[in-house]
């Protein structure tokens, strides 16, 4: 029987999914990053068995979190309201400590919901600002809904007026950095920890701190599978790969090649990583340098911004490399992106299309054409959030 079959022996639907998370325990998690680091990643391994799901290289797993008590303890005293009263959540009784830890998004604060808390304080003012999508995304940016009730203060509101705003609590997506042909009964997560002082106190991202501070070995989340099948490997092992993946964008290339190597794939594989600083994060370090070492890995190009005056990323690598990448390219390589949408995957994006101009005698829109292509033929797969 195959690790995958072993997961999932019932032919019926799994018991487990997006509506009924399963309560996988945490097997193990370290620090990736070395002493003196600027970045708090996580390595991460659930248990998966007696779940009966199952994963391919390439998915992701939601993850969901609990709210952290200091965040409820303050969304408590900035609201007045006394936790430990008995409330009701999809029929269900619960002391609103538990409901406000398990059940409300007390971070995020965006239109929607900044227009009902207005409506709902009748604040004429507010209402107006909360028209204009920029004053909103300006004024979201940092703040939690303890930074919202304290300037706009919600006398005379009860639990359910709350509940009827707040967004439910929503799970996390992460990007499995393991195979489970290698690791038959888990999954493997690469977490950055999201944290920063705005409006006068410390944040903290809701799921990743959640998972790298709250979630102890031992102890269970709910979990379930996102499967995403626009980043998926080839099927022929003897085609090349290409994979640019700074930061956390590495875990889905930990899960590629250990994937590769179990199932005895022959194509080259090239690795792309870039962080801060090469001696304190250079992810999954030694993994890499023995799979150079025994043949399955066959380039890795470095990218450490800040080990020199010029910050260097990994699309400058790609620059650098472009005859060689091309060449790997016209040979049918897929290639994959994974990490910051923001600007590193847009950045990588432009690199390629150069690399098509330039190395395949292209005029740029015919390159943006090729590279889009490759993206129709599911040759180039981004994961990128
Ligand atoms: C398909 C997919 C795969 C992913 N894979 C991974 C992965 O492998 N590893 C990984 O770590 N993450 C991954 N993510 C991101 C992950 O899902 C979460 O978004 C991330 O962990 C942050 O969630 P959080 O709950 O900790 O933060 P939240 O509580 O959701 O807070 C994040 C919000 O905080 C605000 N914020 C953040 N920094 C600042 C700042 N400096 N100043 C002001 N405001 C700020 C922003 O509004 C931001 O949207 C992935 C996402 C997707 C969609």
């Amino acid at each position: 029987m195959s690790d995958t079959e072993a997961l999932s022996q019932s032919d019926s639907e799994p018991a487990y999914g997006k509506s009924n998370p399963f309560p996988a325990p945490l097997l193990k998690k370290y620090n990736l990053n070395g002493e003196g680091s600027a970045k708090e990643t996580f390595h991460a391994e659930i248990s998966l068995v007696g779940s009966e799901l199952s994963y391919e290289a390439g998915d992701s797993l939601a993850v969901v979190p609990e709210n952290a008590p200091d965040l409820v303890a303050d969304f408590l005293q900035a609201t007045g309201l006394d936790g430990t009263q008995s409330v009701t959540i999809d029929e269900r009784s619960m002391t609103l400590q538990q409901a406000l830890r398990d059940k409300f998004d007390l971070r995020i604060v965006t239109k929607v919901v900044l227009t009902k808390y207005a409506k709902l304080r009748g604040n004429d003012e507010l209402l107006e600002n909360c028209g204009d999508r920029e004053w909103v995304k300006e004024y979201a940016w940092g703040r939690d809904w303890v930074d919202v009730v304290k300037e706009f203060p919600g006398e005379g509101l009860v639990a359910e007026d709350y509940f009827s705003f707040l967004r439910p609590l929503a799970a996390r997506l992460y990007s499995i950095a393991s195979s489970l042909k290698a690791h038959p009964g888990e999954v493997h997560l690469t977490v950055g920890a999201v944290r920063y002082e705005a409006f006068g106190r410390a944040k903290k991202g809701v799921c990743s701190t959640f998972i790298t501070d709250m979630w102890d070995e031992g102890g269970t989340a709910g979990v379930y599978f996102h499967h995403n099948k626009n980043f998926k490997l080839p099927k022929d092992g003897s085609v090349p790969i290409i994979m640019v993946g700074p930061g956390t964008g590495i875990a889905p290339f930990r899960a590629f090649i250990e994937e590769r190597i179990a199932t005895g794939a022959s194509g080259k594989n090239w690795l792309f990583f870039g962080d801060q600083h090469e001696a304190t994060d250079y992810l999954y370090q030694s993994e890499w340098d023995s799979y150079l070492a025994q043949g399955h890995l066959h380039r890795v190009d470095l990218a450490f911004s800040r080990d020199q005056e010029n910050k260097i990323y990994v699309q400058d690598r790609m620059r650098e490399n472009a005859a060689e990448l091309w060449s790997w390219i016209s040979d049918g390589a897929y290639f994959y992106v994974c990490g910051d949408a923001s600007r590193m995957a847009q950045d990588v994006h432009q690199a390629l299309i150069d690399i098509a101009a330039e190395y395949g005698g292209m005029e740029e829109s015919d390159a943006a054409a090729y590279v889009k292509q490759m993206q129709k033929e599911k040759r180039y797969g981004r994961d990128v959030y």
